[in-house]
């Protein structure tokens, strides 16, 4: 691995050529509380059906505290379009229960207004809730400066050589954050156009080399690609 300079810088690049390549990412209008039901629904399953499931919650039932105080069975039939719905049906419940008995009511707003770390350590506190979700939550909803990784992210980081390649998407949270400023904005970009690349060129299987506008700075083409396109360099 190279230093953490070199890093920084590589990171810093990749931020500014995404960002410019698929804009800058904008915040979204969720509240905390509707970003963790969200983040919830979407483990493991595709955008298309996430969305659906948020929908149908939504179109069901007009506040969380009705979702909350559902029949479980009811609640887990609006979600059947997500993966697991029989665990994430009364995961969500759980935690709105909690939440409401701590709070006295069912609204994570106040975490907009606390320091980062202690909305990490709150919402750490919730199972089902880990290092990804808390990010979400705290990044796209209440603009606090901390990156989520997901499996795209993750995999176009690793390929890059931003971290090494045996690093779990867990441990990637920090290693990742310590290459970027302390900003919202420019980690929020980060995220998103790691996310866009991912699902775009860096794909799981077979990445678009070819298209890409980071061959450059990457490591993996730089050792697994260019030699085999130009063997008399090896
Ligand atoms: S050069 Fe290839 S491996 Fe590297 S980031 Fe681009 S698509 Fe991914």
């Amino acid at each position: 691995m190279e230093d953490k300079t070199v890093l920084v810088e590589k990171a810093g690049v990749v931020n500014q050529r995404l960002t410019v390549k698929y804009g800058p990412a904008r915040w979204s209008s969720k509240d905390p509380m509707s970003m963790l039901v969200d983040i919830i629904l979407s483990h493991r399953t595709r955008d298309a059906q996430t969305a659906a499931a948020y929908a149908a919650l939504k179109a069901r039932y007009p506040t969380w505290e009705d979702v909350r105080d559902a029949p479980t069975a009811d609640v887990e039939a609006t979600i059947a379009g997500v993966t697991w719905p029989e665990q994430k049906a009364p995961r969500l419940q759980a935690i709105m229960r909690k939440i409401t008995a701590e709070q006295g009511n069912l609204n994570l707003d106040f975490l907009k207004e606390w320091p980062v770390e202690q909305g990490v350590e709150y919402l750490s506190r919730f199972e089902g809730v880990g290092p990804k979700t808390r990010a979400c939550v705290l990044l796209f909803s209440c603009r606090k400066p901390i990156l989520p990784v997901d499996t795209h992210v993750h995999r176009v980081s690793i390929r890059l050589g931003l971290i090494g390649n045996k690093v779990s998407a867990e441990a990637a949270h920090a290693l990742l954050q310590a290459l970027l400023p302390d900003d919202a904005q420019t980690i929020y970009n980060f995220h998103k156009g790691l996310l866009r690349h991912g699902q775009q060129v860096c794909v799981y299987e077979r990445p678009h080399c070819q298209q890409c506008i980071l061959r450059d700075v990457c490591d993996y083409y730089q050792s697994k690609v260019l030699p085999k396109s130009n063997p008399t360099l090896v």
